[in-house]
């Protein structure tokens, strides 16, 4: 199997780590073999990619990000996972499509972008259904560029405004800068959300934000700064409750509980006067039964 040369000196992500990837790894610990982790129907997405099939969600293993309360640590983190081959990878997304998934939604993909879009030349016209983009919004415009053709729907968290919380919480420098330079890219690629006529989104931005404890000035000072960058009703944001100190949150006091409600709602009221739209979410949902399970296991794929 031939694999791409970007793997040889690797700048896929803002890190830049330019890692040979075929003898050793980057900060995201990844070698030139994609690895994933599960793949399945995702019912838990916002409901314009859920509906009511669900998403066909693929996650890969790694992340260019360390986030200390990441839900998905054993994969991002701790490297819980299974290699692929970038034909297998498309057997993965045609068999998605197959079981009714509304689009194929790519969580934490930025490590092996070549192979995603190998795998996607691979499947070809057989596939009539969105790619979703599903990342922690660090990305490079180099990578942005090469994934314009594949993308239809583009799927960012803006973490944080402050780079020393980035820092410190995601081992992350200019996290900020970076990350709004990829969103306003991203938009300009997609245009204005674009819905059919079951309300599934076909092309646009969502963009996610999880309100962390203590933080809400941080959070509203991000949507302030994207507005001057673009116009509010270009993209969809989706405000998410759900933190819990999972991880290594808890050897960081000010992150060792769960968001109150009071936080939440000035959060929300401050992003809806700024003329954002978009979704919330239940206080409910911040429960670990909404995790999805992980293997690395890998399934035998002469049954897909
Ligand atoms: S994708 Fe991985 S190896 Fe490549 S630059 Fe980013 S962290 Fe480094």
């Amino acid at each position: 199997m031939t694999v791409s040369p970007i793997y040889r000196k690797c700048r896929l992500c803002p890190r830049a780590c330019e890692a040979d990837r075929l003898t050793g790894t980057g900060f995201c610990r990844q070698g030139a073999y994609p690895r994933i982790s599960g793949f399945g129907l995702h019912r838990w997405e916002e409901p314009c990619i859920s509906g009511k099939n669900g998403s066909g969600t693929v996650f890969f293993t790694g992340c260019t990000l360390a986030c200390c309360y990441c839900q998905n640590y054993k994969i991002s983190q701790q490297n819980l996972g299974y290699s692929l081959t970038p034909k297998e990878l498309s057997r993965v997304f045609n068999h998605l499509q197959d079981i009714g998934a509304h689009n194929i939604n790519l969580v934490s993909p930025t490590q092996f972008v070549p192979s995603v879009t190998e795998a996607l030349e691979l499947s070809g016209s057989y596939l009539k259904i969105p790619i979703v983009y599903n990342c922690g919004g660090y990305e490079s415009l180099d990578t942005i560029k090469m994934l314009e053709d594949y993308v239809d729907i583009w799927l960012p968290d803006l973490k944080y405004f402050d780079d020393e919380k980035a820092l410190r919480y995601s081992s992350c420098h200019n996290y900020f800068s970076t990350a709004v330079r990829a969103v306003e890219r991203m938009q300009a690629v997609a245009g204005s959300p674009v819905y059919d006529s079951e309300g599934m989104m076909k092309s646009g931005v969502i963009i996610r934000h999880l309100v962390l404890p203590g933080m809400r000035k941080d959070s509203l000072s991000i949507f302030e700064a994207l507005k001057e960058r673009i116009p509010p009703k270009s993209v969809v944001v989706s405000i998410m409750s759900q933190y819990l100190p999972l991880h290594r949150a808890k050897s960081f006091k000010e992150l060792s509980r769960r968001v109150f409600t009071y936080e939440y709602r000035y959060v929300l009221d401050g992003i809806l006067k700024l003329g954002f739209e978009g979704y919330s979410q239940d206080r409910e949902s911040s429960c670990e039964d909404y995790i999805p399970e992980f293997t690395d296991s890998k399934p035998d794929f002469d049954r897909l």
